[in-house]
């Protein structure tokens, strides 16, 4: 199983997961013309696509969600709350979970995880296949990680984990006080410390990259993500790659399974742009 990010940030989110016969995407925050170049990259025709999970209603994570599904005839899976929140997914095929739950698509058995945030039931997914038993996990736009979501994070071969802001640089930002207060409360984002603390509890022998997902344009950079999350993943002893997405760049494909790239090196940290 490979997985792609191809774009993570607040312009768009969204995740390439595939098998050799199977394909699913996790969320779709570009319009369609977007998401069809990066998925060339990538390598996929968008008609080859069977599903996107949806884990919020929030624009950069389903912006190009109906025009996509209703020009390749993808299946949108989504809690029944985020459904409730796109009014123009009318018509269109639809698989309804609730926020904890699992659905099987294709080589994918789906885990949904509820997660907090200000959005309606926002949900972090877990996809194993039903191949080999390798799995990843997504999980972004969250404001702390309590412990069912740490719980769901074991025994991963590919965590993608939101690496929101540094701290310091969200104080010393743009953004006004309440926005400030908004991004770095409970129903907000991670920071790329609180990130660090979850990535370090997830660490274990077979996960072999993480990915840092949502890095904020204004109160972060991928080096100072790459730093704060990389100390701490030397001190586990974590050996694999860790690797800072991008907004406007496809970085992959991350293998979860067959042969665990780097997992004989020590941490490697890697730049996606
Ligand atoms: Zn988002
Ligand atoms: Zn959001």
């Amino acid at each position: 199983m490979n997985l792609w990010v191809l774009g993570s940030g607040s312009s768009g989110n969204s995740i390439l997961v595939e098998t050799d016969r199977s394909r699913i995407l996790v969320d779709a925050g570009f319009a369609p013309r977007v998401l069809k170049r990066r998925l060339a990259i990538a390598g996929v025709a968008p008609e080859s696509i069977e599903a996107v999970v949806v884990t919020h209603e929030h624009t950069d994570h389903m912006k190009g969600v109906a025009a996509a599904a209703r020009k390749w005839g993808w299946t949108i899976v989504s809690t029944a709350g985020t459904r409730m929140m796109c009014p123009d997914w009318a018509g269109l095929r639809a698989i309804l979970t609730p926020r904890k739950s699992s659905v099987t698509i294709g080589d994918f058995f789906l885990e949904t995880v509820p997660v907090s945030h200000d959005a309606s039931e926002p949900i972090a997914v877990i996809v194993t296949s039903i191949l080999d038993g390798s799995r990843a996990g997504i999980v972004y736009d969250l404001g702390h990680v309590p412990e069912d979501v740490s719980r769901a994070l074991d025994k991963l071969d590919v965590l993608v984990i939101e690496a929101n802001h540094d701290e310091g640089m969200l104080r010393a930002g743009p953004y006004p006080p309440s926005l400030q207060r908004r991004i770095a409360g409970n129903f907000g984002h991670l920071s790329n410390r609180v990130a660090a603390q979850a990535v370090g509890q997830s660490v274990h022998s077979g996960l072999n990259n993480i990915v840092l997902a949502h890095l904020s344009e204004k109160c972060n950079t991928p080096r100072t993500a790459l730093a704060t999350v990389g100390e701490v993943l030397r001190k586990c002893r974590f050996r694999g790659r860790l690797t800072a997405s991008s907004q406007d760049n496809v970085v992959g494909p991350f293998c979860a399974g067959g042969s665990a790239a780097g997992v004989s090196a020590p941490v490697q940290l890697a730049l996606g742009i």
